[in-house]
């Protein structure tokens, strides 16, 4: 746990409080000249009222809030400032002050209460009519895009000293973003497999039934770095890429592993009704294969055009694959890369002094 900021030497002089002096200077002339006087009486009146300091008794509040907040600025301010006029209208030298804090992870809503009335009236850091709040969201998804977790991002604001979201809270704002997440990837990749598909039309790419054909990028990627050689990582991800729109047209993911079921399987249970991330029991290297040849036969349904070229790893093993189980395989060319003719030259070169 990190040391509070609050106890550092020289942080008291943040509180800032007590007496604020406001002197307006009458010799201003575009401060009298925004006035419009009607006689010299009343502008006489004004300058012998300027000509006298102007003080602000701030009150000290008894009671306090501690820590920080994160708050939607324009709103809050707006309102925060109004609620006192607002309330002046109504009862005339009535002093609100916090009388406490309703939290439901950022969100937070102030309760303010009259010192005359006791009318209590409230005010939330963020605008209350947007139903999910903004801010709760914009925090899980600001940690899960930076690489994060939980733990970070409870640590992070710990050391911020402003109240975090709950375990639970995070993990169900989680769950509703993944789905956003899913139906925008879903609505990118179908909007870059339109603009390839035009792009075939227009070069005049298609087969002898009039399919268009395409040129695609693939690639894939494992949670443990492999170099080549060693392949056992418990996840794997492969991306089919468009040439032309240099866009994502197809992703697929393969895990090995599924914590709640390794638990189950550990105390030799059945394992309980859950979302399983387990979809995948054959051997790491075929990962990125299996990906491929989906998205490979999936081509036609999403997208309507065929892959015909592809450009790749100098693996002939997914090349292979291609040959053997997609169903236009036999019309599809691979194109070398460069990049990947030097990585497996450098492969051959292991295996040689292996
Ligand atoms: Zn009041
Ligand atoms: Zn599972």
């Amino acid at each position: 746990m990190s040391p509070s900021l609050q106890s550092l030497p020289g942080s008291d002089n943040w509180e800032v409080e007590s007496t604020t002096e406001l002197i307006i200077s009458p010799s201003r002339s575009e401060t009298i000249d925004e006035y419009d006087f009607a006689d010299q009486k009343l502008f006489d009146e004004y300058n012998r009222i300027m000509e006298n300091k102007l003080e602000v008794e701030v009150e000290k509040d008894m009671e306090k809030l501690s820590g920080c907040r994160i708050v939607e600025i324009d709103y809050f301010l707006k309102n925060v400032m109004n609620l006192q006029i607002r309330h002046n209208k109504r009862c005339t030298g009535g002093r609100l002050s916090i009388s406490g804090e309703n939290r439901c992870g950022l969100r937070s809503t102030y309760v303010f209460k009259c010192n005359v009335c006791d009318k209590e009236l409230s005010i939330s850091n963020e605008d209350p009519k947007k139903s999910t709040s903004i801010i709760n969201r914009a925090a899980v998804w600001a940690t899960l895009s930076t690489g994060s977790t939980y733990t970070h991002s409870a640590e992070f604001f710990s050391i911020l000293d402003i109240p975090t979201i709950s375990a639970n809270m995070f993990y169900q704002v989680q769950r509703e973003l993944s789905e956003v997440w899913k139906d925008s990837l879903w609505y990118s990749m179908k909007e870059a497999g339109e603009e390839e598909k035009r792009a075939a039309l227009e070069r005049g790419d298609i087969d002898v039934a009039g399919v268009p054909c395409i040129t695609v990028y693939l690639d894939g990627g494992w949670s443990k770095r492999s170099y080549g050689h060693t392949y056992n990582a418990a996840s794997g991800v492969a991306v089919i890429i468009g040439k032309h729109s240099g866009r994502l047209l197809f992703l697929g993911v393969r895990n090995k592993y599924c914590s709640i079921c390794a638990r189950s399987e550990n105390v030799g249970q059945d394992s309980p009704q859950h979302v399983c991330f387990k979809n995948w029991a054959g051997s790491s290297a075929a990962m990125e294969q299996d990906i491929i040849v989906e998205g490979f036969n999936n081509s036609l349904t999403m997208h309507e055009v065929k892959y015909s070229k592809f450009i790749a790893d100098g693996d002939s093993s997914v090349y292979a694959k291609i040959k053997e189980k997609v169903t236009y395989g036999s019309e599809v060319v691979k194109v070398e890369c460069m990049n990947h003719v030097l990585k497996n030259y450098s492969k051959s070169l292991y295996k040689i002094k292996k």
